[in-house]
């Protein structure tokens, strides 16, 4: 009996996976459980953004000076770089380079702007899906419950939503998160028919076909 079949041992090159939402659509909740469940790993962004009570430098960002951000991106070390609310926010180039080249799987959590950046640099190995909220009112109920912003901001994030929302064409897959475990569900298909897609695994995939072909079936 063969003991090398394809799923464990042919390498395939890693899926670059860009969740993008308006803020509040459970977007962070779909990229945590992602993260916990040991699927993907996150690219930390650099944000001039101040830190939330809950957050944790180096885990969900690195909070960076104006400055420093302006240095990455003007030494070309953000591989794509957005404002959003008037922040700044980027991914860091080396962290990403790594990871592909050893077929690692990164999570991307950005906004339109870093993806279509990320689509005209990395188009084989992106996969895009784009989070909807059931509804506009349900968005603002979830933004309050939240509590981490002010009512000012709030107002702001909604209208932002609203321009995030038009670029939903943009993207490969597009999920409504009416119900978090069926959204989930949705993205967890969407990964694995993903990593299953020819041109990731050619180049193993080669070898394994041959070795099928080649195998004494008398
Ligand atoms: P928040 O301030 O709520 O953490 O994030 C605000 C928005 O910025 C979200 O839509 C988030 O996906 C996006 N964002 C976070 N990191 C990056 C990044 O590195 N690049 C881009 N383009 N957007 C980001």
């Amino acid at each position: 009996m063969r003991t090398d079949t394809p799923s464990n041992t042919i390498r395939r090159r890693g899926v670059m996976l860009v969740l993008s939402s308006p803020s509040g659509a459970g977007k962070s909740t779909i990229a945590r459980i992602l993260l916990e469940q040991h699927e993907f790993e996150l690219s930390v962004s650099v944000t001039t953004r101040a830190r939330r009570a809950s957050e944790v430098e180096g885990v969900h960002y690195r909070f960076i000076s104006r400055r420093e951000f302006e240095s990455l991106r003007d030494d070309d070390e953000l591989l794509e770089w957005a404002e959003v609310h008037g922040n700044y926010y980027g991914t860091p180039r080396d962290a990403v380079e790594k990871a592909m080249s050893e077929g690692r799987d990164m999570l991307f959590d950005i906004d339109w702007q870093g993806a279509q950046q990320l689509r005209e640099k990395m188009d084989a190995d992106l996969v895009s899906i784009f989070i909807l909220p059931p509804s506009m009112a349900e968005l603002r109920t979830r933004l309050k419950r939240r509590a981490e912003d002010s009512d000012d901001i709030i107002e702001t994030r909604l209208e932002n939503a609203k321009v995030e929302i038009e670029r939903w064409r943009d993207y490969d897959y597009v999920v409504v998160n009416e119900d978090l475990n069926k959204a989930f569900d949705e993205v967890k298909s969407i990964v694995t028919a993903e990593r299953l897609r020819r041109h990731r695994r050619w180049s193993g995939m080669h070898g394994f076909v041959s070795d099928l072909l080649a195998e004494n079936i008398a």
